[in-house]
């Protein structure tokens, strides 16, 4: 296919602004998929995307598309929206030479617009602004325009107004990706060279790479290499995405695709990867940088014999989610396990769903802490700071964008519900790591009968120590079940204990429900008492069950 009939191109925007339901037109309009009333984010496959209804996952799509007498290649990339998976975006962005922005009428220029706006800006893309919704009763397609000028510098000219879910002018979306955006530079003349943007494991075929060639070409039986590993491989099967695999004999370059060539291991073919012709190396590109992790949980499995099955799983999964990071931990209570990072807490939930969907695999998580450095010196004595505002830029006479430092803890657990019901679902939010700031924290320990618990163990603010302490004691008292003996449960700071509860002594008589006689059932209740007991971990001499853990370290 000639390179100049090429064009590549994401679609971003804010989450909700319409970006999946625009690419099910584009796909409908290119004869990709079926027009029926049922095509609802085609693109969203995955169970969690779909459960969620939320793009967790970038998906690529290549259309033809039929313009002025000529045939054109169009590879199409959704993105999603929320601000977790920004990572995805910008993998996605190195795809491509354009992007379509996509802007509600409604709403307006939102936290993840600018943001992802910025994303496309700096890798120097064209960007076609759309305005989505217009057939929304309260649409402002006018005020929008506006904006656009205002923030982005973009002439109001240059926006297409469209409804995405009525199909109105999506034609014109087509038109200006033809001759907007430039073809890839890329000549089928140079080496194949080709990048791994995408991976995901395949339970039969081992690893599918999603790759856009940007040199030569490549086909089947050719063998290739991984510039990472520096391993060869045979081609098995290669094709284009529309959006489901297509194989064809041969990939060019400015084409994006998929490879099959027998990568059994997820360390193979890892997202960023350049690949070669084997005894034709070409210099490696670039490749991602790494994400940074903003969240951080421990994961273990239900029981210890099920630690190598969830290694595996963790390992498929982390090949398709490259934005996760991934240490071994062990914990006293909870046997071998990791330490994951994730890019917010959304994203840690998606995570988890995908394991249990996906994978089958079912894990104990711990809450979220956030990273801290400590400091042992006096400059901790610097007074905290909460947040401080930064600026402060008016998008127009409603809506005005802020810029605050805040300290991490405080914003990734409750703070953008808090935000959306405050300001009845206006506001919008988007941050970004501001590197770490001197503050006033304490390490708090929990005792339970005196010995500490490790995993309970949690850094706080000096301020919050105290009702953070009383609320984890109650919580545990809750879900620990009497024992023979008095349990104390305690929230210390060093050597001084700063809430206390009491877990009276009690003895649980599975057998008092038995009036005499019927053997077997006797021995079904001691049973099912012996198999509630692998359930329980023991902490000294104190038996807590598995959940306790979850339970208390869940912030209300
Ligand atoms: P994404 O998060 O940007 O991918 O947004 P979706 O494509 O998932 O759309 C979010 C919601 O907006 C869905 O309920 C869509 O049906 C709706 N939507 C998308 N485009 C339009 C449109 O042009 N008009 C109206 N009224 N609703 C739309
Ligand atoms: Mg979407």
């Amino acid at each position: 296919f000639p390179v100049d009939r090429i064009r590549n191109f994401c679609i971003i925007a804010h989450i909700d602004h319409g970006k999946s339901t625009l690419a099910d037109r584009l796909l409908e309009m290119t004869g990709a998929i079926a027009k029926t009333e049922k095509n609802k984010q085609v693109l969203d496959k995955l169970q969690v995307e779909r459960e969620r209804g939320i793009t967790v996952k970038a998906q690529t799509a290549s259309l033809f598309y039929n313009h002025e007498g000529q045939r054109y290649l169009l590879n199409l990339i959704d993105t999603p929206g929320h601000v977790d998976f920004s990572y995805e975006v910008s993998r996605s962005i190195s795809a491509c030479q354009g992007v379509l922005l996509i802007v509600d009428a409604n709403q307006g220029i939102q936290a993840q617009t600018v943001a992802n706006f910025y994303l496309a800006f700096e890798a120097q893309l064209t960007i076609i602004p759309v305005i989505n919704k217009i057939d929304l009763k309260n649409a402002d397609p006018e005020r929008v325009e506006s904006q656009i000028e205002k923030v982005f510098d973009i002439p109001r000219e240059e926006c297409i107004r469209i409804s995405a879910k009525l199909g109105t002018n999506v034609d014109k979306v087509l038109q200006a990706v033809v001759n907007r955006i430039p073809p890839p530079i890329a000549s089928t003349e140079d080496p194949f060279k080709a990048l791994v943007f995408d991976s995901n494991f395949d339970h039969y075929r081992g690893v599918v790479a999603n790759i856009a060639v940007f040199g030569g070409r490549v086909k089947k039986g050719d063998k290739i290499v991984s510039a990472h590993l520096g391993k060869a491989y045979e081609v098995n099967e290669l094709g284009l995405l529309r959006p489901d695999e297509h194989p064809t004999q041969k990939l060019f370059a400015g084409q994006v695709g998929y490879i099959i060539a027998g990568m059994k291991d997820v360390k193979e073919a890892q997202i960023g990867d350049t690949l070669y012709l084997h005894e034709q190396p070409v210099e490696a590109l670039p490749g991602f940088k790494p994400a940074k992790a903003m969240v951080f949980a421990g994961m273990y499995p239900m029981d210890q014999s099920e630690y190598t099955g969830l290694r595996s799983a963790i390992e498929r999964l982390t090949l398709n989610d490259s934005s996760v990071a991934v240490q071994r931990d062990s914990s006293l209570a909870l046997g071998a396990g990791w330490r994951l990072g994730f890019l917010g807490l959304l994203h840690m939930e998606v995570f988890n769903q995908r394991l249990e969907q996906e994978y089958n695999a079912s894990v104990i998580v711990t809450a979220p802490t956030v990273p801290y450095k400590a400091v042992l010196s006096s400059a901790k004595l610097i007074k905290n700071r909460r947040a401080v505002q930064k600026n402060m830029v008016y998008i127009d006479d409603q809506r005005v964008m802020m810029k605050y430092l805040f300290p991490l803890n405080e914003i990734v657990v409750d703070f953008y519900d808090l935000l959306k019901s405050l300001s009845s679902g206006y506001a919008s939010f988007d941050y970004e790591n501001a590197g770490y700031q001197a503050a006033d924290l304490i390490k708090m320990d929990i005792l339970l009968n005196g010995r500490p618990v490790e995993e309970l163990t949690t850094v706080v603010h000096r301020e919050r120590a105290y009702s953070t302490g009383k609320a984890m004691c109650e919580r545990l008292k809750d879900s620990i079940p009497r024992q023979m003996f008095e349990i104390a449960i305690q929230a210390a700071i060093g050597s001084k204990v700063i809430a206390r509860e009491t877990i009276k002594a009690y003895r649980k008589n599975v057998l008092a429900k038995c009036y005499g006689g019927d053997i077997t059932r006797k021995m079904k209740l001691l049973k099912k008492q012996a198999e509630g007991k692998k359930k329980m971990r023991r902490i000294g001499n104190v038996e807590v069950p598995k959940d306790a853990f979850i339970s208390v370290l869940k912030r209300k």
